[in-house]
């Protein structure tokens, strides 16, 4: 943790000062910010706040509107990076609909594009249908000011388990119903499709893709739905992703200054593990704990420091 921060965090709790303002400066200089930056970082803070959950380390990076030029390049992690020559995803593709571009997180390196435009040509082959699409990564990428922490550097993607006839048009806004009930650990059924089984078996079998999040739950469903699990190695079991799955690239070639993640770990994850997770699920969900508040912003890494030269220069 840095020293700032750590600082900070005492004499919030000393002197019960508003300890928001006090890290908002922290961050400012950090990024060895311009009085513009400082400002923008407090608006940030009070988007964050209208959200009513103040989950949000103050961004600015959410504020930057155009990709930064140059050959396309993935810097740092997941979590904390961003991205330099990134490509806009067009709103209407083959087989694909990307919906919420007010959010402006249609950004990404070419190889996540590249897995979308995969997924998308199979449903159309197949089913006439396109997908809907969440959140890419913002223009520069790094933190987001809500809804996400990683979909940092480019190479993260959401898809939503909805999908429309070739052609039409959805709700910008749609909602997309959760397809597992968490309260009973169970599928719902009616409103699973083969074509999401498809999404999933072409976003595994691309080698591009490294890891793929959905709720237990769905990972359950198709361990024991599939004659052959190993394609199963990638889907990543993890809380919420009830309506979509998460798709996550490998570091490309030649990104010297992008992380990788570990390798996933081998075998099929058709385990005892899974089922004592969605047992976990099913009892939270029942009996929810009383929710804390706190509303401290959370401490988040220093980016890297290719990271803060792009900000700098944007
Ligand atoms: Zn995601």
């Amino acid at each position: 943790m840095h020293y700032l921060s750590k600082f900070f965090i005492l004499f919030c709790l000393i002197f019960n000062s508003s300890c928001a303002e006090k890290l908002t400066d922290v961050v400012a200089e950090k990024y060895k910010d311009t009085e513009k930056r400082a400002e923008i970082t407090k608006q940030n803070n009070q988007v964050a706040r209208q959200f009513g959950k103040y989950t949000e380390q103050p961004t600015i990076w959410s504020e930057v509107k155009t990709p930064a030029k140059g050959h396309p390049q993935s810097i740092g992690g997941y979590s904390n990076g961003c991205q330099v020559g990134a490509i806009e995803l067009s709103k209407i593709g083959i087989g694909y609909y990307d919906i919420r571009r007010y959010r402006h997180r249609f950004f990404s390196q070419p190889s996540t594009i590249s897995v979308i435009q995969n997924i998308g040509h199979e449903l159309d082959k197949k089913y006439a249908e396109q997908i809907l699409l969440g959140d890419l990564s913002q223009p520069i990428g790094g933190l987001m000011s809500y809804a996400h922490v990683s979909h940092q550097n480019g190479l993260d993607a959401d898809i939503y388990f909805a999908t429309i006839k070739r052609g039409t048009t959805p709700d910008d806004d749609y909602e997309a119903p959760a397809v597992v009930d968490k309260a009973t650990g169970k599928m719902k059924l009616e409103l699973w499709k083969p074509q999401y089984r498809d999404a999933l078996f072409t976003a595994a079998n691309n080698s591009e893709v490294t890891r793929i999040f959905v709720n237990p739950i769905i990972k359950k469903h198709l361990c024991d739905t599939e004659k052959d699990t190993s394609w199963l190695k990638k889907i990543r079991p993890w809380g919420g992703h009830t309506a979509h799955f998460h798709l996550r690239v490998r570091c490309p070639i030649n990104n010297s200054l992008c992380n990788n993640q570990a390798a996933v770990p081998p075998g099929d994850g058709c385990n005892k593990e899974l089922v004592n997770w969605i047992e976990r699920q099913r009892i939270d969900t029942l009996n929810p704990k009383p929710k804390v508040k706190d509303t401290s912003p959370p401490l988040r890494p220093t980016p890297p420091a290719a990271c803060l030269d792009l900000l700098k220069n944007k």
